[in-house]
């Protein structure tokens, strides 16, 4: 009897997966930058140095190198991101260009954390995440701005200022942390502006589209490539002061840190630009880098990991369980390599002159290194292994495994019915983004 109960014991205070040791709950910072495909970061492979605060986090910490999102653009990808479900079930993001946002009666990760104690503070920089949308669900304290382009800055400020004034509050936090700076325009402050091209600024910091969707600079590509480099560094700076401050007041020590993306950017790779037309991997692959007390250092996990696992690992950290709706795994639990990862929620935007269904329709799954992505509307199909074809240039026909899982996932009901997000000034945030 005394064994059993020293083994509840045990297994209450340390839970499943990867905690920290005691029963003291520890603060958690979630960091989304978004539109970073994971490809441009120092530690995962780039040959520029454009992140060596992010870097050193990654060796501090748990590098997740092939983690995949479970959208291509903000709406849909965020809220797989605070519920864990995949983009089926949630339905969050527009279709026949009706705007859906989040449904409030999903737990999320807000949610979740405040009914174990925990003050739970959001800061976040587009429209697309403010409470008509949904997201603010659950947070005791949420900043948004409808357009915070170039805000990195301003946001470091405002987190830093929330601890100071709250010096001393005992209660665990929460801190969700979302930077749109790396978002078009590729405008990055000095001396950002000028540390992968003298041109500067001064130069095209966007694409130029013609009135029937042309695109008129292609040229421009690795100019943009280089503002995008130095919008990426900028943020890393910025993500520097919040880490050194948080030292400085004795929290960083102790807290789980999160860095992820909600998508990532098309430069042509596949002859489209910005985000949100397709489903291929500069879009779809994003960083996620976790480091805390009791996670493992200086790991590369190659494991297929995905944006839907970061709430199940988050509260397995934290020592709380998910409703067993959730799609996500604990990254930290043991390694299930036979998942199968899927990808939806494309929409047509500035760059496309196709039909919606083209867009809407398109699903992908990914399964150890093979991916399929299916268009239920046109029956284009294609297959690529990614450990030989990384680019995916080189598309062939879909195995019945893998068009079986895209047939199950597109047939998956929706949890809820996603509200309807209509609103003055809304749609036209949306189309200065690009989105409708
Ligand atoms: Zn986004």
């Amino acid at each position: 009897m005394r064994k059993t109960i020293a083994l509840m014991i045990i297994i209450i205070l340390t839970g499943t997966g990867c905690n920290p040791a005691g029963s003291e709950k520890p603060d958690i910072f979630l960091i989304i930058i978004d539109t970073l495909r994971a490809d441009h970061l120092g530690c995962y492979g780039y040959d520029r140095n454009t992140t060596p605060v992010l870097d050193s986090l990654a060796e501090s910490g748990t590098l997740f190198s092939r983690c995949q999102a479970q959208a291509p653009w903000t709406l849909p990808a965020h809220a797989s991101i605070w519920t864990g479900l995949s983009v089926a079930s949630h339905m969050a993001g527009i279709r026949d260009m009706i705007t859906y946002g989040l449904s409030s009666d999903f737990d999320n990760i807000a949610t979740i954390l405040k009914s174990e104690g925990y003050i739970t503070l959001g800061f976040v920089n587009v429209v697309l995440l403010n409470n008509s949308f949904g997201f603010a669900n659950g947070f005791d304290h949420y900043s948004w701005v409808a357009h915070g382009h170039g805000r990195a800055a301003e946001t470091v400020d405002e987190v830093l200022e929330w601890f100071m004034a709250n010096r001393g509050n005992p209660d665990p936090k929460l801190v969700v942390i979302h930077l749109f700076d790396v978002h078009a325009p590729y405008d990055p402050p000095p001396p950002f502006d000028k540390r992968y091209s003298l041109e500067g600024t001064g130069g095209i910091t966007d694409w130029e589209v013609s009135d029937d969707t042309e695109l008129l600079n292609p040229e421009a590509r690795e100019h943009l490539i280089n503002m995008y480099d130095g919008e990426i560094a900028w943020v890393d700076s910025q993500l520097g002061r919040l880490f050194g401050q948080l030292r400085e007041l004795d929290i960083a020590e102790n807290a789980l840190i999160i860095v992820t993306s909600d998508h990532g950017e098309e430069f042509l790779d596949h002859g489209l630009w910005g985000h949100a037309h397709s489903l291929y991997q500069e879009l779809l692959h994003v960083p996620l880098i976790i480091s805390g007390p009791g996670i493992p250092s200086g790991v590369t996990d190659p494991a297929p990991a995905a944006q839907y696992d970061i709430l199940p690992t988050i509260s397995a950290y934290a020592g709380v369980s998910v409703s067993d709706q959730v799609e996500g795994i604990d990254l930290f639990s043991p390694s299930q390599e036979s998942r199968i990862i899927p990808s939806s929620g494309a929409i047509p935007g500035h760059c496309c002159t196709e039909s919606c269904e083209n867009f809407e329709s398109i699903c992908s799954v990914l399964n150890q290194y093979r991916k399929g992505i299916y268009n239920f509307h046109n029956g284009d199909e294609q297959m690529f292994d990614l450990s030989l074809d990384p680019g995916e240039h080189h598309p062939q026909p879909l195995d019945s495994v893998l068009l079986e899982s895209l047939e199950y996932y597109r047939a998956t009901p929706p949890l809820e019915i996603p509200p309807v997000v209509r609103g003055r000034g809304i749609d036209d945030t949306l189309e200065d983004l690009g989105y409708i």
